[in-house]
């Protein structure tokens, strides 16, 4: 008999900055979507124009807790990825990698549900090999103010790996670089979205140390494409796979083109550099291009205007002109 209900699919961390575009996208194509959020760093508000969705349900629930539901995939995006969010609560970012993990594979295990996992470029820590590929194991401090983001990563893909090799669990492991785009909040503390907000409310711009370092940025629409390419590949493909835009800025590259775009004077305020900052962060997005056929369409320039089109009306219907984006610890 021919199965003709939608596909059961969960989106944990689904109010969230990447959680909500990909709900939206699964929507479109018609999937009955479940959302698993605490709300730590996500808010409702990210779903509003699809709250009255017949096919979307939100769930109150913290992954760090078990959660019995039937479902077909899982998309596990549950987890802060600011600095500024997931080092407010170090102990509970560990904890939401490690047993958020566990328990959602758990429900993959028993539903024999596809499950997805949105890991990060921060698993390479500070690279010594550059452009980052997915056989470098990387250089990371364990016992650092970013050692809870980046070794509960580590420790979410090899949960991922060892349910797969003991239990047959049908896993997808992507390694996703820094993304932005509409809907980051306001104080998310990322650079991207300080930096426009700045720009916008016309501060200063936070450059941490000297502005050398770089990272790669992927536009949000590009990085939800490649994640249900991901997960719409055949068992063999388990991943890791990273995902991200090859484009390498420094962040005083960064700052001079949101000033530029915002059409801001806006002075460079230099502040301390944070302890582990990564110094360089670029993808090799070979295998994800042989593997999905994909790569980023939108560049920075088109992504920043989209982004900063999107914070600009916001924070004029908040009335929020004198907003002050948050600054991470130094140490
Ligand atoms: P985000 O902080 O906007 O979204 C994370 C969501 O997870 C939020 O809605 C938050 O409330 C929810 N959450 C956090 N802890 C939870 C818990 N214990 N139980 C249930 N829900 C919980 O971040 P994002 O940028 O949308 O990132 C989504 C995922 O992608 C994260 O796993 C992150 O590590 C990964 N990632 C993001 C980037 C990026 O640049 N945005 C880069 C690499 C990896
Ligand atoms: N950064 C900065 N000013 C800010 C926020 C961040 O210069 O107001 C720098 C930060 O030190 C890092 C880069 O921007 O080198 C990216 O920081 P983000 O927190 O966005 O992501 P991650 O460090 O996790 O890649």
């Amino acid at each position: 008999m021919i199965d003709l209900r939608p596909k059961r699919v969960a989106v944990t961390g689904g109010a969230g900055f990447i959680g909500s575009h990909l709900v939206r996208r699964l929507l479109e194509r018609g999937d009955d979507v479940l959302v698993i959020d605490n709300f730590y760093s996500g808010t409702r508000d990210n779903l509003a124009d699809v709250r009255d969705h017949p096919h979307l349900e939100v769930l109150r629930h913290d992954v760090t807790f078990p959660l019995y539901v039937e479902l077909d995939e899982i998309y596990h995006l549950a987890c802060p990825a600011s600095p500024v969010f997931y080092q407010a609560d170090p102990v509970q970012t560990t904890k939401t990698c490690v047993h958020g993990s566990i328990n959602m594979l758990g429900l993959a295990k028993r539903t024999g549900a596809k499950i997805l996992l949105a890991s990060t470029s921060e698993v390479y820590g500070d690279p010594a090999v550059h452009p980052q590929q997915e056989e470098y194991w990387g250089n990371v401090n364990p016992i650092g103010i970013r050692s809870c983001y980046d070794e509960g990563k580590r420790a979410a893909e090899t949960l991922f790996f060892d349910y797969h090799r003991q239990h047959r669990t049908r896993i997808k492991v992507a390694r996703i670089f820094n993304t932005y785009g509409p809907q980051m909040l306001a104080n998310d503390g990322r650079v991207v979205s300080n930096f426009i907000v700045q720009a916008l409310t016309g501060q200063p711009l936070t450059v941490y140390g000297d502005g050398s370092q770089t990272r790669s940025f992927c536009y949000v629409d590009d990085l939800v494409e490649g994640l249900i390419r991901l997960m719409d590949t055949g068992e063999e493909v388990t991943g890791p796979i990273n995902l991200g835009n090859p484009g390498e800025f420094t962040m005083l590259e960064l700052a001079t083109e949101v000033l530029r775009i915002v059409g801001s004077d806006a002075p460079v305020e230099h502040l301390p550099l944070p302890q582990d900052d990564p110094t360089r962060r670029r993808p090799d997005i070979t295998r994800a291009q042989e593997t999905l056929g994909w790569e980023p369409t939108v560049q920075l320039v088109e992504g920043l205007e989209r982004t900063i089109a999107y914070f600009a009306e916001r924070l004029v219907a908040r009335g929020l002109t004198a907003f002050a984006a948050p600054v991470v610890a130094s140490s």
